[in-house]
């Protein structure tokens, strides 16, 4: 079976299971969405945030990217796919949470951190994109300068988390809605060796495992 013949599969089975474990899931669901929590997620094939919290479909507004970065806000008239899809959670579905959701071994990070010229030049989006989180790769190196590039990967993927949450306050809306108390903002680090969820706990600037 290749890979598309298994995710069509995988599809009708869950078109069978759901129709018969909630035979009005998907007329409700037609009529419209409010999810309240939005999910700021890697693409990574092993971290996907609806099969990790367990959630129905309608239930988590999740955006995916490359290393989970939320860019600063730039009103720059250019292509913000990030930004657009906060924009709509926050102003239009009024979510009350924003999480971020960083993982272990990301890519993205490995990228950033090893800075090779040679996988830079064959991949100028990711390198392009990756610059976000500068400021993560040079907190890394202040706090890490001595540590092997894997323990270094480790603690920046936890800083790149840091500084997306840093950068949603540099939105209005949010800040307003955090302002306000409308809106909240968390950090989330999964190990996956270990399938251990972190929490990001601001005053001790330490991530937390939840249990
Ligand atoms: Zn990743």
């Amino acid at each position: 079976m290749s890979a598309y013949e298994k995710f069509v599969t995988g599809f009708l089975d869950y078109q069978s299971k759901a129709a018969h474990a909630d035979p009005e899931l998907f007329a409700r669901l037609a009529v419209g969405q409010t999810p309240k929590c939005m999910v700021i997620a890697c693409c990574d094939s092993r971290v996907d945030p609806a099969i990790l919290a367990n959630a129905a479909p309608g239930e988590l507004f999740i955006l995916r990217n490359v290393a989970n970065l939320v860019p600063p806000c730039e009103p720059d008239g250019l292509y913000h796919g990030t930004s657009a899809a906060l924009e709509f959670a926050v102003n239009a579905l009024r979510v009350e949470y924003i999480v971020v959701m960083g993982h272990a071994s990301c890519g993205g990070v490995r990228a950033l951190m090893t800075n090779d010229p040679d996988i830079a030049e064959v991949n100028p989006f990711i390198n392009r994109w990756m610059r976000i989180a500068e400021p993560a790769r040079l907190r890394t190196i202040e706090i890490a300068a001595e540590q092997s590039l894997e323990h270094q990967i480790c603690i920046c993927e936890r800083e790149v988390i840091k500084v997306s949450l840093l950068n949603l306050l540099s939105f209005p809306c949010i800040a307003h809605g955090v302002k306000i108390g409308r809106l909240r903002l968390r950090g989330l680090y999964f190990d996956i060796a270990s399938a251990t969820l972190f929490q990001y706990q601001e005053n001790t600037d330490r991530f937390e495992p939840l249990r």
